[in-house]
């Protein structure tokens, strides 16, 4: 069944991969793709890794591009939806729907108090801010626990020697339990901590 107007929140490779099997499937109905980003999509697995040791650019990470499969609308963030009336609310005016698919992922927790210096990493724009604040960081430390994020902090550790970082030390915290980011907090407060990573999508 074609359905005449689909609307996609969220501009990345969940979205990519629903225009691209909608369209093999033979839907030939309009789509329209939201995104609240400034760019096509692009992966983010090597902004912690070769983007933001600088050996890539995101450029080299950009996706394959929707073109004429669909009507991507950058900084287009979805406000909201009412169902009943079958519309995305955004700040241009609602877009009409008969089937949405919501793509928007998940954001990282956030951790710190406010007078923290606090760094989550997601898209380009962190990429490029957590790149600039560790080459003149005193110390670091890195919240999380799972096998990607272990993964990571080797290369960060790779990352931040070979660029010559004024860190005194990097500090790891691998746990995830509420006790150890609560330690964290504590200790962090009034260290010279630059960059915390952690929580959910983008830790
Ligand atoms: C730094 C980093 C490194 C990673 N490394 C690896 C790895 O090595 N291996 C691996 O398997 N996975 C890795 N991942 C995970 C992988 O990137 C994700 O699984 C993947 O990006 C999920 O794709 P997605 O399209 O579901 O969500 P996302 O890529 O998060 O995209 C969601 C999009 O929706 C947009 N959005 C959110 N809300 C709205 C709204 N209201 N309106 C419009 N747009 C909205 C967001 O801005 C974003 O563009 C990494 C992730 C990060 C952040």
């Amino acid at each position: 069944m074609t359905l005449r107007r689909v609307v996609v929140v969220g501009g990345s490779i969940a979205a990519l991969t629903v225009v691209s099997t909608l369209r093999a499937e033979g839907d030939d109905g309009a789509v329209t793709v939201l995104s609240d980003e400034d760019r096509p999509a692009y992966s983010r697995v090597p902004l912690s890794k070769a983007v933001l040791c600088g050996t890539e650019t995101v450029d080299d990470a950009s996706l394959a591009p929707l073109g004429e499969a669909a009507d991507l609308r950058l900084r287009t963030p979805a406000r909201g939806v009412d169902l009943r009336a079958r519309v995305v609310e955004t700040d241009g005016g609602p877009v009409p729907f008969d089937g949405l698919v919501i793509a928007s992922s998940a954001r990282a927790r956030r951790i710190g108090t406010p007078d923290q210096i606090e760094r989550t990493l997601r898209t380009h724009h962190d990429c490029r801010q957590l790149a600039t604040d560790l080459v003149s960081a005193s110390s670091v430390v890195i919240v999380g626990g799972s096998f990607l994020v272990l993964q990571r902090h080797s290369v960060w550790l790779s990352c931040l020697r070979g660029d010559g970082c004024g860190c005194s030390g990097v500090g790891f915290v691998v746990g995830e339990d509420r006790w150890a980011v609560h330690e964290v907090g504590a200790a962090g407060q009034g260290s010279g901590l630059c960059g915390w990573v952690g929580g959910g999508v983008g830790a």
